[in-house]
């Protein structure tokens, strides 16, 4: 079963669930509302590490390039191994070429995972990038 998160409690609960069994919320309902995404990256600045961390799985899953800003705060400033790891694979799940800057930092971060983690979102990305310029060519040859 793939667990999800209440965006209210920010306890798990399965994929499946429209209430959420801890709290009552709807939550069908409010990933509909328009400020659902607006709520998740505000989640990021919270003080509770696991709530920050779930706000990022969320995003990364949804491939939000809106949060994309947030999430290079995060994954090239948190002193937080955990926090500055999560928002790195987020930003590996939103793939976009912007993200690269923060990902170098975050390979120099003081906790060894969040290196590992960055260094592989790094060649994710790179690779996607290339797969997406090598498109077939009149045989000019790249500079
Ligand atoms: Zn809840």
């Amino acid at each position: 079963m793939i667990t999800f998160y209440c965006i209210n409690c920010w306890a798990t609960v399965p994929e499946s669930a429209t209430i959420c069994p801890h709290c009552g919320d709807d939550i069908a309902v409010r990933q509909a509302r328009a400020d659902f995404v607006d709520k998740l990256i505000a989640a990021l600045h919270l003080p509770e590490p696991t709530t920050v961390m779930r706000a990022a799985w969320v995003l990364g899953r949804r491939r939000e390039r809106r949060a994309v800003a947030a999430l290079r705060q995060l994954a090239a400033g948190a002193d937080d191994g955990f926090i500055a790891a999560s928002a790195v694979e987020a930003l590996e799940k939103i793939g976009a070429p912007e993200v690269l800057g923060a990902l170098r930092r975050a390979a120099r971060h003081s906790s060894p995972r969040v290196r590992r983690v960055a260094a592989r979102a790094m060649r994710t990305i790179e690779s996607s990038e290339q797969s997406e310029t090598a498109a077939p060519t009149t045989g000019e040859p790249n500079s």
